[in-house]
């Protein structure tokens, strides 16, 4: 079961601008708020100091709905100029059953920082304060500013990209993956598909965010899709050879309440590929990839995360039993991280090696993995891969999420463009 809880805790303090007022003049007073009423809104304030300008929050917790570990807050009534110190603790509450996620996931070395709520910059390096706690320290830039541990990307964001992008993309369509438990739609974009006379004989399918608090991912999913849909003579040609399924965000409802998704009741979004999902997303996402399969289209699938704190650059978690595939099969593995690695390169560059999910203990989990279940239902010339883009780095930007993103299909259109489904396995 879960239990919903308040989406938001706000709280106003007063405090008396120490002027001297003249008899009969209002009082000149400032108030400092700090608010999470608002769609991906998370912050839970723990102390405030209004005069001093500091404000210690930390995520809020949804019992039942993952990983507190993403924050968002509006923060009003400052002083331009004025000193902030933003205080960032870790939730002291289970976020499920004797669950208490480590603070670390939730203190980026530098928060994200906007005047707009749409152009994100970042604060100056976080110092570690008492008690693991992170401070970040910067100088008001406005009067009204938002704060976050990465930009964030909401469904209203996807909703417009795909707009956007279908309105002056010929043969672009977008279309409804799902309507999620709660009632969501999980909108999607094709993109391609060749024409009539020559419909394209491949596909390809990029998902986003089914860890709601990786917004990172979908800020690469919007990268990979401009690039796609544009003019470059690469992205038209893999326009004409293939189409592209990207879903830019997943886990829509957690996303919405501001919710980690992670480690979620009844299951984690990413551990929900068995042959009876719990979220219908995923059950849709099944179908459509079992579609193209069944076919013979499918030949790319990539699930896009954001990996553990600390992490320097993006990485591919490969498949487990690499070494032991058909020749074939390794070689496509290998040609995909070869090609994305060569354009991966500025300003986050990629690792040149996959990793693998170790973490996962059992076959029986392993096997509702993403990645996994694709491998597990579609032919041998299908690669499926998660790629995890570093999150907590001085690139970790909209910028640089979206350089990512194009880099990536940049990758991918190389890959196809070499016919891999033909692909021979190396000689030697
Ligand atoms: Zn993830």
């Amino acid at each position: 079961m879960t239990r919903r809880s308040r989406p938001f805790v706000a709280l106003a303090l007063l405090c008396v601008v120490p002027l001297a007022a003249r008899a009969g003049d209002e009082v000149p007073r400032s108030t400092l708020t700090v608010s999470a009423d608002f769609p991906g809104g998370s912050a839970e304030v723990q102390a405030m100091d209004a005069a001093g300008g500091v404000i210690q929050i930390c995520p809020a917790v949804h019992e039942g709905r993952g990983w507190p570990c993403w924050w968002y807050l509006r923060v009003e009534g400052l002083t331009p100029g004025q000193p902030v110190t933003l205080k960032v603790a870790g939730n002291p509450r289970p976020f499920r059953e004797k669950q208490v996620l480590s603070a670390n996931w939730s203190q980026p070395q530098c928060a994200a920082i906007s005047t707009d709520n749409e152009t994100w910059s970042q604060t100056p390096k976080r110092e570690r304060g008492a008690d693991r706690i992170a401070v970040y320290r910067f100088e008001a830039p406005a009067s009204r500013i938002w704060l976050a541990s990465q930009p964030p990307f909401l469904p209203a964001h996807a909703d417009a990209l795909l707009e956007r992008i279908a309105s002056r993309t010929p043969g672009a369509e977008r279309f409804v993956l799902a309507k999620t438990r709660e009632g969501r739609l999980v909108p999607g974009i094709k993109l391609g598909g060749g024409v009539a006379e020559e419909p394209a004989p491949l596909a390809v399918w990029v998902q986003a965010r089914q860890h709601a608090w990786e917004s990172g991912g979908s800020w690469v999913s919007r990268g990979f899709i401009e690039w796609a849909a544009g003019d470059d003579p690469a992205a038209v040609q893999m326009r004409r050879i293939a189409s592209i399924y990207v879903i830019p965000i997943m886990d829509v409802d957690n996303v919405t309440l501001g919710a980690g998704g992670k480690d979620a009741v009844p299951r984690d979004h990413n551990r929900d590929w068995s042959d009876q999902p719990v979220y219908p997303e995923v059950a849709a996402a099944q179908q459509r990839i079992l579609d193209l399969d069944a076919r013979g289209r499918l030949h790319v699938f990539v699930d896009l995360h954001n990996p553990g704190p600390g992490e320097p650059r993006p990485y591919f978690f490969g498949p487990l039993d690499l070494a032991k595939m058909p020749a074939p099969q390794q070689h496509n593995y290998a040609r995909l991280l070869a090609l994305t690695a060569e354009s991966m390169r500025e300003p986050l560059p990629m690792d040149s090696k996959y990793k693998f999910a170790t973490y996962v203990k059992t076959e029986e989990e392993r096997g509702r993995v993403s990645g996994t279940w694709v491998r597990n239902h579609t032919g041998d010339n299908v690669v499926a891969a998660s790629l995890e883009t570093a999150w907590d780095t001085p690139h970790s930007t909209q910028d640089g999420y979206q350089a990512v993103g194009r880099q990536l299909a940049q990758a991918v259109a190389r890959y196809l463009a070499e016919a891999p489904w033909k692909a021979k396995p190396p000689t030697d």
